[in-house]
C-alpha cells in the first residue's frame, strides 16, 4: 500500500536538494522513531513498506542527495538499524531504512515553509506486530510510479551474422553504491571502468550495451533482461567488492555454478543477491522467472562456453600484467549470471579489501592497460567461439 502521494509529478519544477543540517532520525521516548528530512523544496514522494527483511521505503521525484551521508541522518542504529539513499532512476531517487522491529508509519507529512519554500519530510512510525507489518507491506500498484521506475534498456542493432555485442554490466549503482572505502565508493569506479572498456570495445568494431550508464539502480533481473533482450552475444558484470574471507585481492572471474568453489566466493554471491533488497526492491514472485527444464537445457550448452570466456578473461588480464588473484577462476550461484542463452561471467578486477587493488582501481594508467588486456581478450574468445559453433551444431 502507499501511504502518500500528495503532489502530482506534473508539478515538478527542479531539483530539490536534501539539506542534512536539519535532517535526523530520532527515537522516541515511547518506542516509536520519527524520520525528519529537510528539502530546498516540496518533491512528488511516496511511502511504502516492504517485507523479509522489514523496510521503510520512501521515493521521491527529483531529490539530490549529494553530499549527504548516512551518519548525518542516522547517528547510530536503532529502531532504523541501517539507511541507504541516492539515485534509483533517471528522476527519482530512493531511501531505503531497515527496520529494527516492526513499524508502521503513523503520521507523514510535507509541510512547505511559505516563506523559505523549504519543504520538510515527516514521517512518525510506530511499533506493530510482525503479522500488521506483514498486511501493510508491499509495493504499491501505483502504474503512474511503476512506469517511470521500469526503463525500458537501449535499442542495439539487430541480432545478424556479423554483428558481435557485448552487454557489460557495471555492478550496484545509485542506492546501492557496493563496497566503499577510503571515499570511493565501488560503484562509481565500476561505471569509469565500463565506459573505458566500452571505448576500447567500439574502436575494435564491437558493438556494446551497458546495462547502465548513469550512477542509477538497476535490478539484478533487469540486468538479465537487458541483455537478453538485445540478445547479447557476451555478458561481463563488472565489480570490485569487499571481502574480507581469505584476504581476497587480485582480478579474479566467476561463472555461474549451483555449488559454490569455495567458501569465499559463496560468501561474495550471497551478499551480491542481496543487492536488490539493499535497494529496497521487491522480490514477491519474482524468484523463478529463469527457472524450468528448458532453461536448464540451454543453460548446458552455454555453461561451456561461459567458462571458455572465463579461461580467456583471466589469460587476457594476467597478460596486461594483472595482479591475478591465486585462484583467478571460480564459480558461484550469481543470480545475474543466470541468463540461459547468453555466455555470462563476473569480473573482480581487483577487491577494495586491498590497499593495492584500490590504488591499482584509481590509476588511469592501470586501468588503461587492463581494459586492454579485457578488449583482447573479448575478441580471442569471440573467434574462438565462432570456430566452434558449426561443431555444436552437428
Ligand atoms: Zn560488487
Amino acid at each position: 500500500m502507499a501511504f502518500s502521494n500528495p503532489v502530482s509529478a506534473q508539478e515538478l519544477t527542479a531539483l530539490a536538494r536534501v539539506d542534512p543540517g536539519p535532517s535526523e532520525i530520532t527515537d522516541g521516548w515511547f518506542g516509536g522513531t520519527t524520520l525528519r528530512l529537510q528539502l530546498s523544496q516540496g518533491v512528488p514522494f511516496r511511502v511504502f513498506l516492504l517485507d523479509n527483511p522489514a523496510r521503510l521505503v520512501v521515493d521521491f521525484r527529483e531529490a539530490d542527495w549529494s553530499g549527504v551521508k548516512t551518519s548525518d541522518l542516522l547517528a547510530e542504529p536503532g529502531n532504523i538499524s541501517d539507511l541507504r539513499f541516492g539515485p534509483f532512476q533517471p528522476g527519482w531517487s530512493r531511501l531505503v531504512a531497515d527496520l529494527a522491529q516492526p513499524m508502521l508509519p503513523r503520521e507523514i507529512g510535507m509541510p512547505v515553509d511559505s516563506g523559505s519554500g523549504q519543504a520538510t519530510l515527516e514521517i512518525s512510525l510506530k511499533p506493530v506486530d510482525p503479522a500488521e507489518f506483514s498486511a501493510a507491506a508491499g509495493t504499491p500498484p501505483d502504474p503512474a510510479w511503476t512506469m517511470a521506475l521500469a526503463a525500458p534498456p537501449k535499442p542495439a542493432k539487430p541480432k545478424g551474422e556479423d554483428r558481435f555485442l557485448v552487454v557489460l554490466d557495471p555492478g550496484h549503482g545509485g542506492v546501492d553504491p557496493g563496497a566503499e572505502s577510503d571515499g570511493v565508493a565501488e560503484k562509481d569506479l565500476m561505471l569509469a571502468f565500463a565506459n573505458g572498456l566500452r571505448d576500447a570495445l567500439v574502436r575494435d568494431g564491437i558493438d556494446v550495451l551497458m546495462t547502465r550508464d548513469s550512477d542509477m539502480f538497476v535490478a539484478l533481473e533487469t540486468r538479465v533482461a537487458i541483455a537478453h533482450q538485445a540478445q547479447g552475444d557476451l555478458f561481463i558484470s563488472l565489480h570490485a567488492d569487499i571481502l574480507q574471507q581469505g584476504g581476497a585481492k587480485g582480478a579474479t572471474v566467476y561463472t555461474l555454478s549451483d555449488e559454490a568453489s569455495d567458501t569465499a566466493t559463496e560468501h561474495l554471491a550471497a551478499r551480491h543477491n542481496r543487492s536488490d533488497i539493499i535497494a529496497g526492491a521487491d522480490l514477491t514472485g519474482s524468484d523463478d522467472q529463469v527457472a524450468g527444464i528448458l532453461l536448464d537445457l540451454a543453460r548446458q550448452e552455454t555453461e561451456p562456453r561461459s567458462v571458455a570466456a572465463a579461461k580467456t578473461l583471466v589469460a587476457g588480464m594476467k597478460g596486461a600484467g594483472g595482479p591475478m588473484n591465486r585462484r583467478p577462476l571460480r564459480m558461484a550461484g550469481f543470480s545475474v549470471l543466470k541468463s540461459a542463452d547468453i555466455p555470462s561471467v563476473l569480473i573482480e578486477i581487483g577487491f577494495l579489501s586491498s590497499q593495492r587493488d584500490l590504488n591499482n582501481l584509481r590509476d588511469p594508467v592501470w586501468r588503461a592497460v587492463m581494459v586492454a588486456g579485457i578488449a583482447d581478450a573479448i575478441k580471442v574468445w569471440r573467434d574462438q567461439d565462432a570456430a566452434l559453433k558449426p561443431l555444436i551444431r552437428q
